[in-house]
């Protein structure tokens, strides 16, 4: 099944307490696209880069199998910066800059061989940019899912809150579930997004795992325990892509499915934690990657006497 995806391709400047780094290849769309082709997946892209974006990046990106066509190169043009600093929990991060660049005039163009898609992940950018490409699509996928974060909050609520009602799924951290909502109670949080529209909320909670609502239902799918984490960046859309991908792969929107899906995500998302930036998705084998199920199949499962 196709899976179209739209984000940022970025540079990122990232302060761990494990280092430093200068300007590398992030984004939302590079992490969920990268997650995606270890699925099986080819990710078709809608984004938007200047001209100062290494032809070596995008060369991998060819390589591991994403289908660029909806990829605009804007000559004369910056691509979007963004900089952060992790606290020493690793769980907490400030944001030190963001500069829009070539975003602040993104139009994204849907390619015909895009019309095709039964998945739509909206990975985190601007609202109104991901409302667009919604309607840009003739016909409504099957499944669209969008992430989003604190910062559009900030300066977008009344767009993002048009295009939350748009969508089936809403990937979230917990602080922002808590902003969004105004309820501490992520249960409740959880109850007033799902009055927003989306009639399922994962709600993200970093090293401790993440919730997927669904009415009554609610499953929960605990994040691995790691000797270290190196740079946390990422792994919020790495997780988005997982989801997405192995939902698109399977063919399946059942919520037991979802379940299963909830855990491909968050072992796929554990791998890129361990490096920073893309250096370890990017790298991740397919037995790699069973193993880290049946490390979560131990981890989760128990018998009832
Ligand atoms: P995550 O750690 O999963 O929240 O995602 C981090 C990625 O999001 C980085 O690679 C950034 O380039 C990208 N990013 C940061 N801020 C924004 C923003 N305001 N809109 C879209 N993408 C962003």
């Amino acid at each position: 099944m196709s899976l179209v995806i739209i984000g940022t391709v970025a540079f990122d400047a990232i302060e761990t307490p494990f280092g430093k780094t200068d300007k590398i290849v992030g984004g939302s769309a590079t992490y969920v696209g990268y997650s995606a082709t270890k699925l099986g997946v080819t990710p078709k892209l809608v984004a938007v880069v200047g001209d100062d974006f290494p032809h070596q990046a995008i060369h991998d990106f060819k390589n591991i199998g994403f289908d660029l066509e909806g990829l605009q190169i804007k000559e004369g043009e910056k691509t979007f910066f963004w900089s952060g600093r992790y606290h020493s929990d690793m769980n907490s991060r400030d944001t030190l800059v963001t500069e829009l660049n070539v975003l602040e005039s993104f139009n994204p163009v849907i390619p015909e061989s895009y019309q095709d898609c039964t998945y739509l992940m909206l990975g985190n950018l601007a609202p109104s940019i991901q409302k667009k490409v919604i309607s840009g699509l003739k016909n409504r996928p099957k499944l669209i899912a969008m992430d989003t974060m604190n910062f559009w909050m900030d300066i977008a609520m009344e767009d993002l809150k048009k295009t939350i009602l748009m969508v089936d799924i809403l990937t979230i951290n917990d602080e922002e579930a808590r902003q969004l909502s105004g309820e501490y109670s992520l249960l409740k949080a959880a109850e007033k997004i799902q009055d927003m529209g989306p009639k399922y909320v994962i709600i993200k909670k970093g090293e401790h795992g993440a919730l997927l609502f669904h009415g009554k239902e609610m499953f929960y799918a605990p994040a691995l325990l790691l000797p270290k984490v190196v740079d946390p960046t990422g792994a919020g859309d790495t997780f988005a892509g997982g989801f997405m991908g192995y939902l698109a792969t399977t063919d399946d929107t059942s919520f037991e499915n979802m379940k299963r899906a909830l855990v491909y995500g968050s072992a796929l998302a554990s791998f890129t934690v361990q490096e920073f930036g893309t250096n370890k998705i990017k790298e991740v084998t397919s037995d790699e990657l069973k193993g880290r199920i049946n490390e979560f199949k131990s981890l989760m499962s128990f018998t009832h006497k």
